[in-house]
């Protein structure tokens, strides 16, 4: 069994408050222990970091030196990607094929963020005569990034990636559930020559950890990933010190299928985007929502596809692998008895010899689903996908805007202009036509609105948001 410890200033660290276990949520057995840090090691790496910038190598780093060693990163988990697949897939029970793709796309953010590094240019700005104005964009300093259990190689990828290439230096906790491959990965970092203090993890409960991090006086930025409840929390412990923060948080996320939709390329795409790390996924498509003159024919084929799924352990390589943890388990039954009102279109199955230990769920498709129910307004954070029919174009956007959240969303028509029509008019930070896929656009700008947050991780813009401008004005005469 593998005992990580936290890594600060380049060194391994044990955590004052010991150690727990990593449990593989396919069977619930412990295959490794992480430290639980707490306020102690938080306060060690803030100062690392700040360190690091103020007065170490990563301080007088140019961009594009910067850039080079996200490279060297990039290459590196080339080099292992089937190692940190294999950790991925066993640390957060995803089966081998979806962990495969997660570890490529981190390899591809730290690809796409060496390449930005030196490319991010300030403005000159005209202004009265005898001046010239400039703008530079400047590093915000330390940044905390707190992440979640569902995808850490991925978020890892676009947050300290986009950081470190606009010189910021990190400081990450992982979420308590899984997060093994950020230890690993920033391990590595250290051989790819990013310097020390530059790129710090602590893990640790979220309460602990999590809260002395967003709490610590000497950072000056964040950025979360997780639930809304704690987003709230992060946004406040921002507030209290003034300082910046993204927030990527849920979403009931809708596709809108038209009568005139290609309904063999959607279908394949909206249920992949349901079940896809077994639901637990801030982007998932958790809503269908389609046109009633086709709503029966949809549901039957979409139906019929939910009937072939099979759940089973991540190394069985199905289409989903086990939930996270008992609590995500607990919350799903609710939903499942709150739905106990509404007609069960299909499920898929689970296979016989499932490993005791783990928590599982089949995948689930309901429908016709009241737009007010539930289970179409509440995130559900599982593998259930709530059909919702619609008469028009107008109560489509009504319906698909009708909850609080506002991540992504979907719409499957061949008409030219009713797809920028209703791409405009739907609140979400991402919208795709004709497709569906966050998870797996590197470049594309990604948040919410509503109460998904705020803030844009991925492409060129997060580099913005890790990032502030300042303005040189020179009077030259
Ligand atoms: P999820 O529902 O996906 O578990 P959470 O919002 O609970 O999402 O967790 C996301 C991240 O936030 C994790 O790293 C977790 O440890 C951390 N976290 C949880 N509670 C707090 C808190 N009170 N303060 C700071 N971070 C927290």
């Amino acid at each position: 069994m593998r005992h990580y410890t936290c890594l600060i200033d380049g060194e391994d660290v044990p955590a004052e408050g010991g150690r727990f276990a990593m449990c593989c949520p396919s069977d619930g057995k412990p295959f490794a222990t992480v430290a639980r840090g707490g306020k102690p090691e938080i306060d060690l790496a803030v100062a690392a970091a700040r360190r690091a910038l103020e007065h170490g190598a990563y301080g007088e780093m140019t961009a594009t030196e910067r850039g080079r060693v996200l490279s060297r990163m990039a290459e590196a988990v080339r080099d292992r990607h089937s190692a940190l697949t294999e950790l991925e897939a066993m640390d957060c029970g995803k089966p081998t094929r979806q962990a495969a793709t997660d570890i490529t796309c981190l390899a591809r953010y730290l690809e796409f963020y060496s390449g930005a590094a030196d490319k991010v240019h300030g403005p000159q700005i005209p202004f009265l005569k005898g001046w010239l104005v400039t703008g530079i964009r400047e590093p915000h300093g330390v940044t905390a990034h707190i992440i979640p259990w569902n995808y850490p190689a991925q978020i890892f990828g676009r947050s300290v990636g986009a950081a470190i290439a606009m010189g910021n230096a990190c400081v990450l906790k992982p979420a308590e559930d899984a997060g093994l491959s950020c230890l690993e990965v920033a391990r590595m970092a250290l051989d790819c020559g990013l310097p020390p203090g530059a790129l710090n993890v602590v893990t640790g409960m979220g309460e602990e950890a999590g809260a002395a991090l967003a709490a610590h006086p000497d950072i000056d930025f964040i950025s979360f990933t997780g639930s809304p409840e704690v987003g709230t929390l992060i946004q406040k412990a921002a507030a209290e010190r003034t300082i910046g923060c993204t927030l990527e948080l849920g979403g009931k996320s809708a596709q809108l299928v038209f009568a005139d939709a290609d309904f063999d390329a959607a279908l394949p795409i909206i249920a992949n985007a349901i079940i896809q790390n077994a639901g637990q996924t801030c982007s998932a498509g958790s809503r269908v929502l389609i046109e009633r003159s086709v709503f029966a024919a949809v549901t039957a084929e979409l139906a019929e596809r939910f009937r072939a799924l099979r759940v089973g352990p991540h190394d069985r390589d199905l289409d989903l692998g086990p939930l996270i943890n008992r609590q995500q388990e607990a919350r799903i039954e609710r939903f499942v008895e709150l739905a106990s009102d509404l007609e069960l279109l299909a499920e898929g199955s689970c296979i016989p010899d499932l490993p005791v230990g783990g928590c599982y769920t089949k995948p689930r498709l309901y429908g016709p689903v009241p737009p007010d129910h539930p289970l179409a307004q509440e995130e559900v954070f599982g593998p259930i996908l709530a059909a919702i029919p619609f008469e028009c174009e107008a109560e489509a956007i009504a319906i698909a805007n009708g909850t609080a959240y506002g991540l992504v969303a979907g719409v499957w028509t061949r008409d030219g202009a009713r797809q920028l029509r209703v791409a405009r008019r739907l609140e979400a930070g991402q919208v795709f036509v004709n497709g569906y896929g966050a998870g797996g656009g590197i470049e594309l700008p990604f948040g919410g609105v509503k109460r998904s947050g705020h803030g844009r991780e991925k492409g060129f813009e997060a580099l913005y948001e890790f990032s502030q401008l300042k303005t040189i004005a020179i009077n030259h005469g």
